[in-house]
């Protein structure tokens, strides 16, 4: 009788151990000092970088507020932030990150209308997510996306993207060699809902940076954890 309430005892210990403590170690995986973690195999570590970036307004670190980051939720659009908004004013100069080539470039975008720029975020609403359409074409209004080849990560190609533009630099156009610290256009609302109505309101820069390879694209901060966030993310910069 001991015996078996004993079995049963170590049967239960075993198993009622076993789930538990394999889920933890998933969720204590290390995510220190990485860039992003998509799995084992696919992942940054500030350890492999070529080379340090600077910031796209040297005057305007990383924001250490959550839901400027990557990861936070863009109900409005129905999906969530891939990039980092920096509170640069109206018509603050931005400079490119590292040098690259220009891949997209639209100086000569202008705004939808308030009416249509909503009936967009309805489509996205009844879509539940933000569609690639809108989102390069209305909603990142001015902008421009910088290929950075492998030169920052070896493993990666590495690409930079500066929205809401008030307005692009001249010669700012895609093909274009850019040098690191370049300038390359202004911050400004375009793309957003101030935009929209043509005020001034809501200037900022909103930019992201991907890492691709064969598997996938990834942006900065994917699936790291929200108290690492900004520090890793700032081993990025110089
Ligand atoms: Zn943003």
């Amino acid at each position: 009788m001991y015996k078996n309430i004993s079995y049963f005892l170590i049967i239960f210990l075993l198993v009622g151990c076993a789930v538990p403590t394999s889920s933890i170690n998933a969720e204590l995986t290390p995510k220190n000092e990485y860039l992003f973690y998509i799995d084992e195999k696919t992942n940054l570590h500030a350890s492999e970088l070529l080379q340090t970036i600077q910031l796209p307004s040297k005057d305007y670190p990383v924001p250490e507020y959550l839901n400027l980051l990557p990861n936070a939720l863009r109900e409005y659009r129905s999906g969530s932030h891939q990039g980092i908004d920096f509170a640069i004013p109206l018509n603050g100069p931005i400079m490119a990150v590292s040098e690259g080539i220009i891949v997209r470039s639209n100086p000569t975008h202008s705004d939808v209308d308030i009416d249509t720029y909503n009936a967009f975020l309805e489509t996205t609403q009844q879509l539940s997510k933000t569609p690639e359409d809108i989102y390069n074409y209305i909603l990142l209004g001015k902008s421009i996306v910088i290929d950075h080849g492998y030169s920052i990560a070896p493993n990666f190609r590495t690409i930079s993207v500066y929205a809401h533009l008030s307005s692009i630099a001249d010669g700012i156009l895609p093909g274009t060699k850019v040098e690191r610290g370049q300038l390359i256009g202004f911050s400004g609302n375009t793309g957003t809902s101030g935009g929209a109505l043509r005020n001034e309101k809501g200037a900022h820069l909103h930019w992201e940076l991907y890492f691709e390879d064969a598997s996938g694209k990834y942006f900065l901060g994917q699936n790291i954890p929200p108290e690492l966030l900004k520090e890793n993310i700032d081993l990025l910069f110089e």
